[in-house]
This record gives C-alpha cells, sequence and structure tokens, in this order.
C-alpha cells in the first residue's frame, strides 16, 4: 500500500457535528474529498442544506439531520437516522461547541449550564449513541473537538466555563479511548489555537497582542488548514493513535 492511501477513506461514512459552518464545514468537506460519505446535524436548515450540496460536488453523499444536540432525544433520533441513511457510522467528528466570553463572577447559571450542555453533555451523549454500532461493526474512530484552551488560559478574555468544558474534552478522550479500545474504536482529539470562525473575532484589534502576536507562528488559522489532521485522525494512518491530543495551535503555548 503506497503511504498516501493510508490517509483514504473510501467508502467511509462519517458523522460531523456542528458541521454546517466554521471548522466542523471545513471537517465535513475534507472527509468527503478523502473519499468518506458524510452526514452533518446543526440546527440552521439553510446552512445544512448547502454543506450538503458542497459534499455532493465532491462526489460522495452528504446528508444533513436538523437538530439541536442539546436535547438527548434528538440525539438518539438524529444517530438513527444517519445510521439508517448511511448504512452505518465509521467516523464520528464531535465538533459542535460554544465560546461565551465574560468574567467568572457574571456568569450567571444558565449561561455556564448552556456552555456544559453543548460542550461535554452532547458530545457525551452523541458519542454514547454512535459507539454501539461501531462496536457491533468492529470498530469505528472518534475525533473530538477541544482546544488549546483546555491547557492555558485565554487573554485578555475570560472564558472559564468553555476553558474548563475543554479540559473535560481532552479527559474524556483519553478515558473513552481506554474503555473502548477492545472495541476497535479510537478515540483522539485535536486541540485547535485560533481559528477564524464566528466564534472567534480573531481580526478585533483588542485580541491582536494577545491573540496573533504572542503566537510564534503570528496569525490566526483557517478552518481548512485545521481540518487536515481530521482526516489524519480518522484515517488508518493514525491506526496505533489513540488518546491522543493533537496540539495545531501556530505553536501559541510553547511560552
Ligand atoms: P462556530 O460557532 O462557527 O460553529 C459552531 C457549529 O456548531 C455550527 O455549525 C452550529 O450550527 C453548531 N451548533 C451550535 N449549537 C448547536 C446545537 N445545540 N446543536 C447542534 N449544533 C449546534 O464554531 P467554530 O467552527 O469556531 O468551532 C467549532 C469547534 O471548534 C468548537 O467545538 C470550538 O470550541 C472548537 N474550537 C474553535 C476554535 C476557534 O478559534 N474558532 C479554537 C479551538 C477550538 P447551528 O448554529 O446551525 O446549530
Amino acid at each position: 500500500m503506497n503511504v498516501l492511501d493510508s490517509f483514504a477513506l473510501n467508502g467511509r461514512r462519517a458523522l460531523v457535528t456542528g458541521g454546517n459552518r466554521g471548522l466542523g464545514r471545513a471537517f465535513a468537506l475534507a472527509l468527503a474529498e478523502a473519499g468518506a460519505d458524510v452526514a452533518i446535524v446543526a440546527r440552521d436548515a439553510s446552512l445544512n442544506a448547502q454543506v450538503v450540496e458542497e459534499l455532493e460536488a465532491r462526489g460522495r453523499r452528504g446528508l444533513a439531520v436538523q437538530a439541536d444536540i442539546t436535547v438527548k432525544d434528538q440525539v438518539t433520533a438524529m444517530v438513527a437516522e444517519v445510521t439508517s441513511a448511511l448504512g452505518g457510522i465509521d467516523i464520528l467528528v464531535n465538533n459542535a461547541g460554544i465560546a461565551i466570553h465574560r468574567p467568572a463572577l457574571e456568569v450567571p447559571d444558565d449561561e455556564w449550564q448552556q456552555v456544559m450542555d453543548l460542550n461535554v453533555t452532547a458530545l457525551w451523549n452523541t458519542s454514547t449513541a454512535v459507539a454501539p454500532g461501531m462496536i457491533a461493526a468492529g470498530g469505528g474512530a472518534i475525533v473530538n473537538v477541544g482546544s488549546m484552551s483546555a491547557q492555558i488560559v485565554n487573554r485578555p478574555q475570560w472564558q472559564a466555563s468553555y476553558n474548563a468544558s475543554k479540559a473535560a474534552v481532552h479527559h474524556l478522550t483519553r478515558s473513552l479511548a481506554a474503555e473502548w479500545a477492545p472495541h476497535g474504536i479510537r478515540v483522539n482529539a485535536i486541540a485547535p489555537g485560533y481559528v477564524k470562525t464566528e466564534m472567534a473575532p480573531v481580526d478585533r484589534p483588542e485580541f491582536r497582542q494577545n491573540w496573533i502576536l504572542d503566537a510564534p507562528l503570528q496569525r490566526y488559522a483557517t478552518p481548512e488548514e485545521i481540518a487536515p489532521s481530521v482526516v489524519y485522525l480518522a484515517s488508518p494512518a493514525t491506526s496505533f493513535m489513540t488518546g491522543t491530543i493533537l496540539l495545531i495551535d501556530g505553536g501559541y503555548s510553547v511560552y
């Protein structure tokens, strides 16, 4: 086998949460370009439909499910729909997430809960809904989207709930990697630095010093620069990797 063949995903079926914009869209399109049929789940139906068109333009099967993955029943129904439509799920990318900037003493209870519900509980519910099918099929690959914020504290904005939620994602990655390895399921995570999306206002002047100039590469990333790492972790190229957190931060956390 040629080494590049080990990165191919021909015949695989992938599910990407939050796949209708930003990083999730780039991940969905990259998985399709590597050969996978791809389902996305998110709430905005018109953005969902646009990504399905982009997936199909790459010659792959595209499917969108409109659902709020913070509601467990909707996760259960969504996973059943994707499994039935694609015939199974070999790759799960837990990407949907939210960040809210606010000093700790000003964070209302419901805002803390909103961050944990999406970044941690929805990832947990989606993983535990998809894993039984992977176990029955003999294995699969889960790629969680963590963050460098799991291991550094961002500044000048405060975002304690986000940072804590991503630390939970990283350790859940290691925990599920250990528990599901005997079933052939690999569980890894990526930990991006600043990436230009709706979530991260990378162009705001007040963030330039800390977000951009403090990083060795002195710039932010585009989603397309992060996507190849998701293909890598989803593919046989990483058949001996599990429980790994892949940091992709332009060198930000070396200091
Ligand atoms: P965006 O805000 O651009 O996209 C978030 C995605 O999640 C959208 O597709 C959104 O679709 C979906 N989503 C939000 N809430 C729900 C919900 N309740 N149910 C289903 N889908 C939902 O974020 P990014 O692309 O920037 O971030 C993607 C991931 O990358 C997140 O986990 C984030 O923490 C992580 N990350 C981002 C970094 C950055 O600098 N941008 C850096 C490090 C990590 P819809 O609203 O239609 O539901």
